[in-house]
């Protein structure tokens, strides 16, 4: 049975930091006259985007801010998702902008992302968002890289000087997460699928990021002891006998890793509850921008 010291409670970490985002909203109201607002846009019908932009509400609804959701049907058409976008660039009420991905397959996802105004992208996805990451300019981080940094620092503090071993490459998760950890002053090594010897370069590593889609396929024996893990992976298995689901599992194998590893992100309670809560987040810090106001401190 794993030490419970070595189980990293991204749930109980999100809490707090959600918690924090709420006791912060008075300020801005009494400042602006106004709750910072999320607006979450879903293109479509497919029905785990519905749950997650359900989810996303309510999370911001709790938080004390004003949530909008607009849903157009899976036949709009790019015209139509632009023009919405740019509505809600212009709209004061709005703070943060979140295009639910994926979009139906006729619609160009990049050029409808990059129709968000950089300054209420608060999944940090346009080109703007990305290009002032790799500046190292203060912007719009996206959700899941930042909330595992948030991890990582408060397990260790100051980075400086880390090895840390990034495995996958996504806009999404793997490119931002080497660049914030580049910007905390890690030697960082990004891997993918091309990689070779990758159990040799994850043997290496002080923190190891795993963010590749595939079910348990960090192994234990190629984790450093005393190494830090976050894992960001969320693959289901097959069910098995007499289940209607399969498990839930991360992208490394969690029951042999806890031994090894200093501490260990489980899936599901790990990285995943961070995400909504950096959301909350980015939306309260791009509500301070937008309104001229300092960034909240502690976030
Ligand atoms: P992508 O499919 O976009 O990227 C996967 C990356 O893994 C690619 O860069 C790919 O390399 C790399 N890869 C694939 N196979 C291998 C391999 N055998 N060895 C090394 N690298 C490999 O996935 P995402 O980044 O969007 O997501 C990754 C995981 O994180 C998924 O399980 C997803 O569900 C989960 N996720 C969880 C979130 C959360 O809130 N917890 C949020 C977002 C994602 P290449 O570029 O060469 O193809």
């Amino acid at each position: 049975m794993a030490d419970d010291a070595r189980v990293i409670d991204g749930k109980a970490f999100a809490a707090g930091l959600r918690a924090r985002i709420a006791a912060a909203v008075p300020a801005f109201e009494a400042a602006t006259g106004r709750a910072p607002g999320l607006a979450v846009v879903l293109v479509g019908d497919d029905p785990a985007s519905a749950v997650y932009v359900g989810s996303k509400g309510k999370a911001t609804v709790a938080a004390g801010m004003a949530s909008f959701e607009h849903r157009l049907p899976a036949s709009a058409t790019q015209a139509e998702v632009e023009a919405l976008l740019r509505q809600l660039n212009a709209d004061e009420a709005v703070d943060g902008i979140l295009l639910q991905l994926p979009l139906p397959g006729h619609l160009d996802e990049q050029a409808a992302v990059a129709a968000i105004d950089p300054e209420k992208d608060v999944d940090g996805l346009t080109p703007v968002s990305a290009g002032r990451l790799a500046l190292g300019i203060p912007g719009m981080v996206p959700c899941t890289p930042y909330g595992c940094l948030l991890l990582l620092q408060d397990r260790l503090g100051d980075l400086s000087g880390k090895d840390a071993i990034v495995v996958g490459r996504s806009i999404l998760v793997g490119k931002p997460m080497g660049q914030l950890l580049l910007g905390a002053n890690c030697t960082v090594t990004m891997a993918h699928s091309r990689t070779k010897d990758l159990p040799a370069l994850v043997r290496r590593a002080d923190i190891v990021v795993a963010a590749v889609g595939r079910a348990e396929m960090v192994k234990g024996d190629w984790i450093k002891p005393g190494a830090i893990v976050i894992d960001v992976g969320i693959n289901r298995l097959p069910a098995g006998e007499g289940e209607t689901k399969g498990r839930l599992v991360g992208d490394v194998d969690y029951a042999a890793a806890v031994g090894v590893a200093d501490a260990i992100t489980p899936v599901p309670g790990g990285v995943g509850p961070m995400t909504i809560a950096c959301l909350l987040r980015n939306t309260l810090v791009a509500a301070h921008r937008r309104a001229g106001l300092a960034d909240p401190e502690g976030f």
